[in-house]
């Protein structure tokens, strides 16, 4: 007997066009890309084009495509942005997505159903065993026209309603307009289809474990799983866990997954980044940012994780039932998930994401001076080996728009890149914030007089504080952080 064995398609290159410098790295993720989606259709046959546009204006010119999106098709050839663009967002995902459309062409689905599943495809291998239950015929008729030629308003609700769609949770009403009252197709709000997993790495946790008061023996490579409510010992780094956990005894300590629903992850990053005795108000607002930010953001780390830290957002345990009421209460909030961003001060002076990344809005978004912030203003010397230690590290350039400072006569640096370089060899307090001054001195070393901790980006989280504090509304907080053309997709 003959087992056959079904082989695995094999990648169909395509010819590259444009920016042949970044041709390399596109086609990597495109390789794995294309392995990624084979479940989601045939490839079909006949040559294909990829075309990486120069600059921003070629692209959008030759597609018509709006800031938000990375890649268009226009017949055979998937346009895409330009690579100091593209690198910065989720490549995989892009050319998931993109790839998907390909296999999908000539099938005579709805526009809508395309689009779906093609979301659908940037985070998961092979289509869900049912797909959700249909609107009514008007209503597809309602997105379908969204989609193919919407306003802006229309295309940003009609992708919000596609995700939530897909993930089972309560549909956002049309903009506008008056919509049929939703029934039986609407699913119960709260079951989440993408769950949220914020992994502990094993090296931050160490020494003994309690889980609810048995001793874990820890024996490298055993793993235990949880469901249900997790306590540990007090002085161990992570609280109480409410949901799914998994334990892993590994060398350097012990690895915890912990996975949730996304509100309960939204509450738990809220209160993690703000404390649970900040004011209600403040912590809706940030709840409103982290909601967007989760939809830009699914899959930081390997396996689609978050990781409990600021470079993702803090998160300690399970939050309060205050803090889940505030998250239910957050705002809705049409802040393009790009630049859903917060900052743990600005110290009132807050910067654009383009000034930062190079990348996004160009204007930045309100925050005030707080009296007794300790990032208010600070002052740092870097000495002049430290200096040259920064210069090693980094290559000198600055995209349009951003920020950045000569270190004698080399340079400029982006002013980011420094900070998240200084911080990585001396320590995050060195080089506090992107919204600074810097004084060249002729023994090389560096005096810097600056404002605010983090990036500076977005809703000052000691603004939210004291605006709340002093009777703000979350809607008015936000309106305030985010000027409008952030909102805009
Ligand atoms: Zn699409
Ligand atoms: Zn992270």
């Amino acid at each position: 007997m003959v087992l056959f064995v079904a082989p695995s398609l094999p990648f169909v290159a395509p010819t590259f066009e444009g920016d042949l410098g970044a041709q390399g790295a596109v086609e990597e993720s495109l390789r794995s890309a294309f392995t990624a989606t084979a479940a989601q259709g045939a490839w079909p046959t006949g040559s294909w084009r990829i075309f990486i546009h120069p600059d921003a204006v070629s692209f959008e010119t030759a597609t018509g495509a709006p800031p938000g999106r990375s890649g268009q098709w226009v017949g055979d050839t998937l346009h895409l942005r330009p690579w100091d663009q593209l690198r910065r967002r989720d490549l995989g995902a892009v050319l998931r997505h993109e790839l998907t459309h390909r296999r999908l062409t000539g099938k005579g689905l709805r526009r809508w159903v395309e689009e779906a599943r093609c979301l659908w495809a940037e985070a998961h291998h092979r289509p869900p065993k049912a797909w959700p239950g249909l609107p009514p015929l008007p209503f597809q008729e309602r997105l379908d026209r969204a989609l193919a030629g919407g306003t802006t308003r229309d295309q940003v609700w009609a992708y919000r309603w596609l995700r939530a769609w897909l993930r089972r949770e309560s549909l956002p009403e049309p903009p506008s307009r008056r919509v049929p009252e939703p029934d039986a197709w609407v699913k119960e709000a709260g079951t989440s289809a993408d769950p949220v997993t914020v992994v502990w790495p094993a090296e931050r946790l160490r020494g003994p474990l309690t889980v609810n008061g048995q001793p874990l023996s820890h024996q490298p490579g055993k793993t235990w799983r949880f469901q249900g409510r997790v306590r540990f010992s007090d002085t161990f780094l992570v609280r109480d866990l409410r949901g799914t956990v998994k334990i892993r005894a590994e060398s350097q300590g012990w690895q915890v997954s912990w996975t949730i629903a996304r509100p309960a992850w939204i509450a738990a990053a809220t209160e993690g980044e703000l404390g649970a005795e900040a004011p209600f108000e403040s912590r809706r607002a940030l709840a409103a940012v982290l909601d967007r930010w989760l939809e830009g953001h699914p899959n930081q780390h390997p396996g689609g994780t978050l990781c409990p830290l600021t470079h993702c957002a803090v998160v300690r345990g399970t939050a309060s039932a205050d803090t889940v009421r505030a998250v239910r209460r957050a705002p809705e909030l049409d802040l393009d998930p790009r630049w859903a961003f917060f900052t743990g001060s600005a110290g009132g002076w807050s910067l654009s994401s383009r000034e930062v990344w190079g990348e996004g809005p160009a204007d930045p978004g309100g925050s005030v001076e707080v009296q007794g912030d300790r990032w208010l203003s600070w002052e740092r010397t870097l000495s002049a080996l430290q200096v040259a230690a920064l210069k090693r590290d980094l290559k000198p350039g600055l995209i349009p728009g951003q920020r950045g400072l000569k270190l004698g006569d080399s340079g400029p640096y982006a002013m980011e890149d420094l900070r998240l370089a200084a911080g990585r060899h001396f320590g995050w307090t060195t080089w506090p914030s992107n919204a600074c001054e810097g004084e060249w001195r002729t023994d090389g070393s560096l005096r810097l007089k600056g404002c605010g901790w983090g990036h500076n980006v977005g809703l000052c989280l000691a603004t939210a504080r004291f605006r709340a504090t002093n009777g703000a509304t979350a809607e008015q907080i936000l309106t305030e952080a985010f000027p409008a053309s952030w909102r805009t997709p």
